[in-house]
């Protein structure tokens, strides 16, 4: 049986890597300096590179079950996506962190359903996002708003990094929160303005601040105000 994996691995040797090489070999001598830290969900349909035409060398990246940021709460662990926050900012000095989730996501799907008891890590993982889950029955409606409710949650969650927050006022670096609709092929961009996602094709902006215009010391909180524009309408018995 031929191993279909060993294949692809010369194909990309032979066929592919010859049309790039000049541009790796200048990666290795001169080093990386991707502009972008891309945080988003592991999900096997959300391919990056399609959908901001970026190529090697340009997106720093760090993908995890639901495109959800840890906590900045002093404590120090394993914690592979906090680590490639404070890599990317610290190090490398990216200009723009984008978080992106996407529709039917199964991370999202999961805070309304069974933890599964041979996954702790996973259970523990997703309280990352339980905050975003909506106190209504599960439809694709409610999974929607949730997925964007998080992307929004897990932006607020970067901005207590204080390498974050300090570019961020400083006007150094902008957070952009996405939600990418996979059978539209379509990015919604956060818009802090309507408190809601805008689609790519009619947005003047690839997702504003998104505290570029909001005070962030006045104890109000960004997903608190958003939680009005998308709260489920009242239920009229
Ligand atoms: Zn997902």
């Amino acid at each position: 049986m031929p191993d279909e994996l060993l294949q692809r691995l010369r194909r990309f040797h032979d066929d592919y890597f010859p049309g790039v090489q000049e541009r790796f070999q200048s990666l290795v001598h001169d080093g990386q300096h991707p502009s972008i830290l891309f945080i988003g969900c592991s999900d096997s349909r959300l391919v990056p590179y399609l959908l901001t035409g970026t190529g090697p060398g340009e997106v720093f990246m760090v993908r995890n079950v639901g495109a959800f940021v840890p906590p900045h709460d002093g404590s120090v662990g394993y914690h592979g996506t906090a680590a490639a926050i404070e890599f990317a900012v610290l190090k490398l000095a990216v200009n723009r962190i984008v978080v992106c989730g996407h529709s039917h996501c199964g991370g999202i799907r999961a805070l309304y359903e069974e933890a599964t008891p041979q996954a702790p890590n996973l259970a523990a993982w997703l309280d990352l996002g339980r905050e975003a889950a909506l106190p209504v029955r599960m439809t694709p409606e409610a999974l929607r708003r949730t997925e964007q409710r998080s992307v929004v949650l897990q932006l607020e969650r970067l901005m207590a990094y204080p390498m974050v927050r300090e570019r961020v006022e400083a006007g150094r670096l902008k957070l952009h929160g996405w939600h990418y609709v996979i059978e539209d092929g379509e990015v919604h961009v956060f818009d802090l303005r309507s408190g809601g996602f805008v689609p790519a094709s009619s947005a003047d902006h690839s997702g504003t601040g998104p505290f570029d215009h909001t005070p962030v010391d006045d104890g109000s909180r960004i997903f608190n105000e958003i939680d009005v524009a998308l709260a489920p309408a009242p239920r009229v018995s």
